[in-house]
């Protein structure tokens, strides 16, 4: 039987990872970022190895020649040893925005953005799997930037870039601490859900609660909004409830002082776990001078996006509107 290219990969991740992971006494996402780093560099850079086990290294690496796999290929196969290494360690709000998600973000940015070349922020970036979905999906010269407060995730986003070989800035800090870049054309995010802990950091933000804790994705979309050049477009993915919420009224009236709502795409329940973690799309567009709203906002309840009748109708009534709005 054939190998797929996915599978040969998953195996010289896995079993390389798995290696170093017993070597080094580590968890097997930090022996992940390890042996993809060994890929990249073409070189064992760990020290404290033994002869056996450089040995062992070194042949599973010499099977397979990374240039040979196509950038899908890559991150398909680095997503699923990511997933296999967070069953180990669940972390919620840590995980992957998952591969039909993240082409749908790239098709709206494709479509959404006009010039052919733009900058992109992910300030919630992850894996980096969402990002480097849109890199490999929209065919225009991007340069990104991406954002995240966990180190070992920014390991794997980094490592994950780098196999690709997209040139990915990254910043290992609080997306909501000041950041040090400048103005995007465009933002994508799979927004941290829930409760911001810095109180005092949250004091810096129009969207800060009124009592209490703030919710972090109000305070990344505005965060992001405060990047992003007039007339630029935000991507988020955010909670179906989110403008129902207690605090929802101050994320109105931030909205209308700063946005426009291009559209609100709600992807179907059968992909979350149940009904209150469902998500959507959100598509903004910073205001501007000559930025016009679009006669009617893109809404959208997508069918599952395994059946390809309900897609194709979809992505019609998608085209349809973008002819009657964007011209
Ligand atoms: N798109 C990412 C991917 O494909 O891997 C997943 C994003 S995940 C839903 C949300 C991310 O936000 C997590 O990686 C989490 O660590 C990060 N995060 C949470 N709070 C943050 C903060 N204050 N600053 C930066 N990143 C944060």
């Amino acid at each position: 039987m054939k190998i797929s290219p996915v599978e040969q990969l998953f195996t010289l991740f896995n079993e390389t990872a798995l290696i170093l992971q017993e070597e080094l006494s580590c968890s097997y996402l930090e022996a992940l970022a390890e042996t993809g780093e060994n890929l990249f560099q073409g070189a064992i850079l760990q020290e404290e190895l033994s002869e056996l086990t450089l040995k062992r290294l070194k042949k599973q690496y010499e099977e397979i020649h990374l240039v040979k796999y196509s950038n899908e290929d890559i991150r398909k196969a680095f997503q699923l040893v990511i997933l296999k290494g967070m069953k180990e360690n669940v972390q919620p709000n840590h995980q992957m925005t998952p591969d039909s998600v993240g082409m749908l973000v790239g098709y709206l940015v494709e479509r959404f953005m006009k010039q052919p070349s733009f900058r992109l922020l992910d300030p919630a970036v992850g894996t980096g799997n969402l990002l480097t979905t849109v890199l490999n999906h929209v065919h225009k010269n991007i340069t990104s930037i991406g954002v995240e407060i966990d180190d070992i995730l920014i390991k794997l986003a980094y490592v994950n870039a780098n196999l690709q070989e997209h040139p990915v800035q990254l910043f290992n800090q609080d997306g909501l601490e000041p950041l040090f870049i400048d103005p995007v054309e465009a933002v994508i995010a799979d927004l941290p859900i829930g409760f911001y802990p810095n109180d005092i950091r949250a004091e810096d933000y129009q969207l800060k609660a009124k009592e209490g804790h703030s919710y972090s994705h109000h305070l990344f979309i505005e965060q992001s909004v405060r990047h992003t050049t007039p007339g630029g477009y935000l991507f988020f993915l955010v909670p179906n409830g989110l403008f129902e919420s207690e605090q929802a009224p101050q994320l109105h009236e931030f909205i209308k002082e700063n946005l426009i709502i291009q559209g609100l795409l709600q992807l179907p329940t059968s992909m979350f776990k149940n009904k209150n973690s469902a998500k959507s799309i959100l598509i903004l567009q910073k205001k501007g001078e000559g930025v016009q709203p679009p006669k009617q906002a893109l809404l959208v309840n997508l069918p599952s996006l395994s059946s390809a009748v309900g897609m194709d109708s979809i992505l019609s009534k998608i085209e349809k509107w973008f002819q009657e709005n964007k011209g």
